[in-house]
């Protein structure tokens, strides 16, 4: 499988060099050449490591089967149950829980995974890498427990001081690993993410100290997250398939996008999103035009811009790399696209989307609790809502968190302090390290350079 960008000024490329640039060098996002299609029945009664080892060798030729398996084997050996993502039924709905790895967010799918490429693909070119990237929360825990004590990486996380939860900093600052950085910079999430962009933005910095990204826009990512949707459909036993999907950066649906493209009978993929609904618009109203962040209690939901929309627009306009570049330009000119009637009908045959407020995250948390005694966080609560508000049936809701995570939205909503796994218990009374920073991109620098000097 050979792999190319969106905007159509890279090409051929093989899987080891598309993960390793991330985001493509013209600007673009990069996939395949063409999706594979699959035989449903050779994948049906698969364990979840051996489904994803015959789905990623679909899309990886350039990594003998033997390590493909080996990769895939160790990254979901971190996960607390073999099921790695099971699948449970309540109250007409299916809980899809993804939340089962080691930072208790579904982000650990991918990247544990994706640390295990880097490091493997690293080792060997016997080259190194600098991973530098801002996070409000989620992303910088899961990424930072997918790379610690990997050969030949460093990892440097920002996140704002005092401003991401306490589970958040605590499971970000008491890795032990000395390839790992926590950068507390005295601002917003934000300010840290201009930070990063800014340094990446400085070529001669960048190239200098060999500075990479596992962003939600690395192909890696997707892929391994297009597994669970084929594992859920076997699990389930369900024909007339709908998977409602809570939504920020447009990830985690994608994947699933794509499974349908390799021969997964979706119907729908149902789109949640909280207030910050730029893409329920999208969906709905053909309007794709950025408003200020609102700030939610499912704060990984918490987005202007999809990073991962420019691949959904890539097949909407029937793979044409000018006309997604055309319509990105005139989004970064514009800050909004609107789409015609015709279009908009091809949106809908695929997606169908509500945008869920806090006030109905709070009330589907309690009434589903006092249903069926089960909590689930908020960001899958908003999922669990639009798959009501669908009204479909046995819809698969994508549980993308664990409900500890978000302990004072809980109990707001229930009364009740979430059960609090051992592994989070454990946190509470270790060392934490961080460095805090100025919010001045030269301290967060001289902070990288004096690091990596040692
Ligand atoms: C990242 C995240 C999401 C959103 O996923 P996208 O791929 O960005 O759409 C939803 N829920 C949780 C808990 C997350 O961490």
């Amino acid at each position: 499988m050979r792999y190319k960008s969106t905007r159509g000024s890279v090409n051929n490329i093989s899987f080891t060099e598309a993960f390793l640039m991330g985001l493509a060098t013209d600007g673009g996002l990069i996939i395949p050449e063409s999706i594979p299609t699959v035989d449903l029945e050779k994948l049906r009664d698969l364990e979840y490591k051996e489904l994803a080892y015959e789905i990623f060798k679909l899309f990886i030729d350039d990594i003998d089967e033997k390590t493909i398996k080996e990769l895939t084997d160790k990254s979901y050996s971190t996960f607390d149950t073999p099921e790695v993502a099971p699948v449970i039924k309540k109250d007409g709905v299916y809980i899809l829980e993804l939340f089962h790895g080691p930072t208790f967010a579904f982000k650990d799918i991918a990247l544990q995974f994706l640390g295990n490429l880097f490091e493997y693909a690293l080792d060997k070119t016997n080259s190194y890498i600098n991973i530098l990237g801002a996070t409000s929360g989620d992303t910088g825990s899961a990424a930072i427990y997918g790379l610690k004590g990997k050969k030949n990486i460093n990892i440097f996380i920002l996140h704002p001081h005092n401003k991401v939860s306490k589970v958040q900093q605590m499971q970000m600052t008491t890795v032990e690993d000395n390839n790992v950085y926590n950068i507390a910079v005295d601002g917003t999430f934000d300010d840290c993410q201009y930070i990063v962009k800014s340094i990446f933005n400085d070529l001669d910095f960048r190239n200098r100290y060999k500075l990479g990204a596992v962003n939600s826009i690395n192909w890696a990512r997707i892929l391994a997250q297009i597994v669970y949707y084929f594992y859920a459909y076997f699990k389930t036993g369900v024909d007339e398939l709908y998977f409602s999907v809570p939504t920020g950066n447009f990830g985690d649906i994608f994947a699933g996008y794509v499974a349908k493209k390799m021969g997964l009978p979706i119907k729908k993929l149902i789109l949640a999103t909280n207030s910050n609904d730029i893409l329920y618009r999208f969906v709905n109203f053909g309007d794709y035009s950025i408003k200020g962040v609102v700030q939610t209690l499912s704060p990984s939901m918490d987005i202007q811009i999809a990073s991962n929309f420019e691949r959904y627009l890539y097949y909407l306009f029937d793979e044409d790399p000018s006309k997604t570049k055309e319509l990105m330009d005139e989004f970064t000119k514009n800050k909004a696209l609107s789409f015609d009637k015709d279009i908009l009908t091809k949106v809908q045959e695929e997606f169908e989307s509500y945008s869920v407020d806090t006030d109905n995250t709070i009330s589907t948390i309690r009434e589903f609790y006092n249903e069926t005694g089960y909590t689930a966080d908020p960001h899958t609560a908003s999922g669990i809502s639009a798959a009501k508000q669908s009204k479909h049936n046995d819809v698969i809701c994508l549980s993308t968190a664990h409900p500890a995570k978000f302990p004072d939205a809980i109990k707001q909503a229930t009364g009740k302090t979430p059960y609090e796994p051992e592994a989070i218990k454990k946190l509470y009374s270790k060392t934490k390290r961080m460095s805090v920073c100025d919010n001045n991109i030269d301290d967060v620098k001289n902070f990288i350079e004096k690091s990596l000097k040692k």
